[in-house]
């Protein structure tokens, strides 16, 4: 089968190998559609390492239809469209166990420790199918909205995390594909406002087409000003900082109001250090959350939203492109010209 195989950093190409074989516990997706993910560019590039194999198959956001079931499964039939969510919680760790699986300290997942969604089958392990999640999906779901339930579960743990909720004004900064997501879901979670800070033009278009209240280019207005002038000189109930770029962190925490919240929901880049002025956290009592990954809950929930139209997922893809192809899909990330990436095979 073709696939995409990362032997190194910043070292990957599309190439032959073996379709995988299943065990009797197992079943072999037959991937229809998967996306690249900001952290996949960091993984290609050597910046992030924790949990990488080389030579492996990354990618973590897929969707496809069963193309093999072993014997000992039960429920589920060749044919079914289903959606992974691809990080399976150890259930005894620490976190685990204090209701924080999505931070679960053994977690193993597809794309990482397993091979991953950028290839024409994968293998769905013993332990995931276990874990249930694999998500069925309705012909109404297409295999894109499919394979972005992932990064929309990870989108619904950070806001949940941040506490994001009824009259909120809601900052986002970065309106990437997750930032409007993050969007779509403050508006669904009872936001006053939603107001997003992005100096890329087609980006910002997008960001008032799926809900913001208000699109500020950071790089011509002055965002502080635009904050105090929409919140009445209080500040943002929320931020998501959804760019990962540490040294925005300093001033973002002074567009929040006293109590509020700063969630940094991005991977940051580099060593992921910054100087920020940590009275104004202290003076303004500004709570600062982080957030990794999703519970098995938020997934379900996105799944469902998904199922029932509340949230548009198709609209964020704006290329697909084949497995063959992955240098130009990997260059059009990186170009920032598009939104989600998608594969094909
Ligand atoms: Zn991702
Ligand atoms: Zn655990």
């Amino acid at each position: 089968m073709r696939a995409v195989v990362l032997n190194g950093p910043n070292d990957f190409t599309t190439k032959d190998i073996a379709k995988p074989t299943i065990a009797a516990d197992e079943i072999l997706l037959k991937m229809e559609r998967a996306a690249i993910c900001g952290t996949d560019i960091r993984i290609l590039e050597g910046k992030k390492t924790k949990d990488i194999r080389y030579p492996s198959v990354i990618g973590h956001e897929m969707c496809g239809l069963i193309d093999q079931v072993g014997d000992q499964v039960t429920g589920y039939q060749v044919g079914e469209k289903i959606a992974v969510a691809n990080v399976i919680p150890c259930g005894n760790c620490f976190s685990c166990l204090s209701g924080r699986e999505n931070a679960c300290m053994n977690r193993t997942a597809l794309g990482y420790q397993y091979d991953g969604g950028f290839a024409e089958y994968v293998r769905i392990p013993a332990s995931c199918i276990r874990a249930g999640n694999l998500v069925k999906l309705p012909d109404s779901v297409s295999f894109t909205a499919g394979a972005l339930i992932e990064p929309l579960s990870c989108c619904i743990r950070g806001l949940k995390n941040a506490g994001t909720g009824f009259n909120d004004t809601v900052l986002v900064v970065g309106a990437g594909p997750i930032g409007l997501m993050h969007v779509q879901l403050a508006n669904i979670a009872g936001a006053r406002k939603v107001i997003v800070s992005e100096p890329n033009p087609y980006r910002r278009e997008k960001a008032m087409e799926v809900g913001a209240s208000l699109v500020v280019d950071p790089t011509a207005e002055d965002l502080a000003s635009a904050i105090k002038r929409e919140t009445d000189g209080v500040g943002a109930d929320v931020i998501i900082v959804a760019i990962g770029v540490p040294s925005l962190v300093n001033p973002t925490l002074k567009l929040c109001r006293k109590g509020g919240t700063v969630c940094l929901f991005a991977g940051f880049a580099g060593t992921g250090e910054c100087t920020v002025e940590v009275n104004t956290i202290h003076y303004n009592e500004i709570n600062v959350c982080g957030s990794t990954a999703y519970k098995r809950s938020d997934y379900l929930a996105a799944a469902e939203m998904v199922k029932t139209g509340k949230i548009d997922l198709d609209k964020i893809a704006t290329h697909v492109f084949k497995l063959d192809d992955f240098q130009e899909a990997y260059q059009t990330c990186k170009s920032g010209s598009g939104l989600k990436i998608m594969l094909e095979p």
